[in-house]
């Protein structure tokens, strides 16, 4: 059947009170009503299957931990369930003594007999009764005249009364009467009047005191008109009745038109003290009014309802498990997409509205001012209810990059730049649309941390820095009184396809000159087109964020600055060359791809650039030693010496032994050719001048040495020095650690410079040495040195005598 063209000749609408003076529109609720929840008995009624005992007394007992002082707990003269339940929580004590069972009882002798039975022994118990008085129901239902309808309310509030005060006076019972109208939007409102004098006279002992008041309860049995008409129709009621203090006005609103909570609200505005309903809106047909939806209202207008939500899922998940029935994913509050942003433009607003939020809430703090909650798209704070900020934004492939850098903001603490955003925006939706779905927050966390290699070996990328060296260059070919910028000179320990690699490079800044570096080395020629860095965190515990974005390098700068491929890269460092440097490397990741990259060439060509970091990295894979940089290019002259012989050519072991040799690096512990057996350390004055003695093994032989200086070092070559004609300072000293935990060993770097007797042309050379203890490391790489003294002694005769 079609719907009517014209509905008027089958519906009627309803008829509206003539109030012109009708106060309420102007009122505002400022405080909570009574709240009645009828969950056990109005909203059980309609469950497909009722509650089990079991069931309703998990349900009365979260009703209660929320705060909910008067409930309605069964119809207890309908079933035997209903009757033994109220009896099981008045035998096991299961009420508060705050807390006021209410029963409905129809009006009839022998059903408020057994309902009044019901509730004997209770402390507190509000009876509540009702016949309907709407013409519809006298003339169809019941077939009762309105003075029957009357006579009927009249003699059982008598009856109600007449067994209550039996029961009060056998058991000590207190009670309180509620009476409905029912059926009360559609009853004619002054015999709604009428009705409600008749009974409260009958009942004879309303008061003002709470505990005295009479209740009249007007249901919207069936919603069937707008909610100002109910409005209007409560107002009259609370103008006309009699005696009104005596009384307590409670609303019951149904919501068949969607418009229950309004109702409700408008309601208490038209002077209602006292609302019934369910939770979440449980109830017959579209149900009553939702007690949750009401009370939060109140509360995000700055009103305590006076009733607790603040772990809104546990009550969810009693309600849910007891009515087996859903709450609306959409339902106000409570649905689970009600703090979810799918579109882009709410999550950016919501982002924006954090951080503003965060900053008004700073000052008002510092003023001591209430922290309003003023937030795009979020009437309340989810964490009032116990819901996380992190439920507030899900994405799809709809999603917006604000939400996702919020999220990655919330997660892992960094800001991307605007642009880094849009690029893992596209990452991201290039995941959503490819998977088909929702992504969830560890989608993204984990798609940033993989895409920007961040966070562990699990996300590493091919090219991986484990240590690095930035220093100055001095400034080469300066103009007369022209200001030039000092260079910069990356020295570092890169892992290439799982395998260490020595890499160095020169430029303006430690950012250019790893990019020379990883140019030179590994052929993957980027530029950098845009830097940012923030803080994350605090005090010592702060760590710098590093944004990059590369670009190819075309030649051309311009052609460079302009081009639409780059590549971004994240770094995170307690330090913050070193973040900017990971940034470097993870843009370089994401631009290498699985491009193979150049192996690491182990002869020794003319390419002297190269070579020296080259040999290096042989150095460090066989011998795990980070050499300095002049260190490096001293022991490239002497392999390029050396392989003068063989055709330019070294093998990888001649080179570890030629490595040994000159710089007296031995790491075996039988038969050491430098040792250090025993030494003292005194210091001798505050000045922190030490005077070092002890036992050594030189070049394979037992000496003892004694001698004073600044420190070990200084004193250990004021020892040599005891036995040359010669003198031997320190020109530079590195040192670095090897290994982990108990297991690591000090590695020392001593260059010292011979002058040889009657001040002949100083030489320099080095030696190394690694140690369990540091200053013994120190200690042994000088003696190395003094070795080396010898040979290079020995060299500088040798070219004398070549002259
Ligand atoms: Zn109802």
């Amino acid at each position: 059947m079609p719907m009517l063209a014209d509905p008027s000749i089958k519906y009627k609408p309803y008829t509206p009170l003539n109030l012109p003076d009708r106060q309420w529109p102007a009122k505002i609720n400022r405080a909570p009503p009574i709240w009645l929840s009828t969950d056990l008995r109005d909203g059980n009624q309609a469950l497909a299957n009722p509650m089990t005992i079991p069931q309703k007394m998990s349900f009365f007992e979260t009703l209660v931990k929320c705060g909910f002082k008067e409930i309605e707990v069964s119809y207890p003269a309908a079933s035997d369930t209903d009757f033994n339940f109220v009896r099981m929580l008045i035998e096991e004590n299961r009420v508060p003594d705050d807390v006021w069972l209410q029963v409905l009882t129809p009006a009839r002798e022998d059903l408020i007999k057994r309902t009044v039975d019901a509730v004997a022994g209770s402390k507190r118990a509000i009876i509540h009764m009702y016949n309907a008085t709407s013409c519809l129901f006298r003339t169809v239902v019941f077939r009762n005249s309105k003075e029957e309808t009357l006579a009927l309310a009249v003699k059982h509030t008598e009856i109600i009364r007449k067994l209550t005060e039996e029961c009060t006076a056998k058991y000590g019972t207190q009670f309180r009467y509620e009476y409905s109208p029912e059926t009360f939007s559609q009853t004619e409102p002054e015999f709604a009047l009428e009705v409600c004098e008749a009974v409260k006279k009958a009942w004879g002992k309303a008061g003002t005191a709470y505990d005295e008041r009479i209740i009249f309860n007007l249901p919207a049995t069936v919603e069937i008109g707008p909610p100002n008409h109910y409005a209007d129709l409560v107002e009259h009621f609370s103008r006309n009745i009699s005696e009104r203090e005596k009384i307590f006005i409670s609303l019951h609103p149904h919501n068949d038109r969607g418009t229950g909570i309004a109702a409700a609200e408008l309601g208490q505005m038209a002077g209602a003290d006292r609302v019934e309903g369910c939770l979440f809106g449980n109830g017959e047909r579209t149900g009553n009014v939702d007690l949750v939806n009401l009370a939060l209202n109140l509360y995000t207008q700055g009103v305590h309802p006076k009733v607790d939500f603040s772990d809104i899922q546990a009550v969810i998940d009693v309600v849910t498990a007891c009515n087996d029935l859903p709450v609306h994913p959409r339902h106000p509050y409570a649905g689970e997409l009600v703090f979810t942003a799918f579109s882009g433009s709410h999550q950016d607003a919501i982002k924006k509205g954090f951080e503003a939020q965060r900053a008004r809430h700073a000052k008002a703090r510092a003023q001591g001012e209430p922290e309003h909650w003023e937030m795009p798209y979020l009437p309340i704070d989810p964490a009032d209810l116990g819901s996380t900020y992190e439920a507030v934004i899900r994405v799809n492939a709809q999603s917006g990059k604000g939400g996702i850098a919020y999220l990655v903001q919330q997660h892992l603490g960094l800001d991307m730049p605007r642009k880094l955003q849009v690029a893992f925006y596209a990452v991201i939706q290039e995941i959503a649309d490819r998977e088909a779905r929702e992504m969830t927050v560890e989608d993204i966390t984990t798609a940033f941390r993989k895409t920007f290699h961040l966070g562990g070996s699990a996300y590493e990328g091919r090219l991986n820095l484990k240590s690095f060296r930035i220093s100055a260059e001095p400034a080469a070919g300066g103009v007369d009184g022209e200001a030039v910028d000092e260079r910069r000179q990356f020295d570092g320990t890169v892992s290439v396809d799982g395998q260490l690699r020595v890499l160095r490079g020169d430029g303006n800044g430690p950012l250019s000159a790893l990019l020379d570096a990883l140019r030179t080395h590994l052929q993957i020629d980027l530029s950098l087109r845009e830097y940012s860095e923030h803080t994350i965190g605090q005090d010592q515990n702060a760590k710098a964020a590093s944004f990059v974005e590369l670009v190819p390098n075309s030649g051309d700068v311009k052609e460079t600055r302009a081009s639409t491929e780059s590549y971004w890269g994240v770094g995170i460092d307690a330090d913050i060359a070193g973040s900017g440097l990971r940034a470097v490397l993870s843009a370089a990741n994401n631009a290498i791809g699985d491009r193979p990259l150049p192996e690491l060439k182990l002869s020794v060509g003319f390419n002297a650039r190269s070579g020296q970091a080259d040999i290096a990295t042989a150095i460090l894979n066989s011998l795990k030693l980070e050499l300095p940089r002049r260190l490096q290019a001293s022991f490239f002259e002497a392999v390029q010496r050396a392989a003068h012989g063989s055709g330019g050519e070294i093998s990888y072991d001649a080179l570890v032994g030629l490595f040994r040799e000159r710089y007296g690096y031995y790491d075996e512990e039988e038969n050491p050719r430098f040792a250090v057996k025993s030494f003292k350390l005194e210091h001798l004055n505050a000045s922190g001048r030490a005077k070092l003695s002890g036992e050594f093994i030189i070049n394979g032989k037992p000496v003892s040495l004694e001698g004073e200086g600044n420190g070990p070092l200084s004193a250990a070559v004021e020892a040599v020095n005891r036995g040359l004609d010669g003198k031997v300072s320190i020109r530079e000293y590195a040192e670095h650690s090897i290994g982990e935990g108990s297991e690591v060993k000090a590695a020392s770097y001593v260059e010292v410079a011979y002058e040889g007797p009657g001040g002949s042309p100083k030489w320099t050379t080095w030696g190394v040495a690694i140690d369990s203890d540091i200053t013994a490391s120190g200690l042994k790489a000088v003696l190395a040195a003094t070795k080396a003294v010898e040979l290079a002694d020995e060299e500088a005769r040798r070219t004398a005598g070549q002259k």
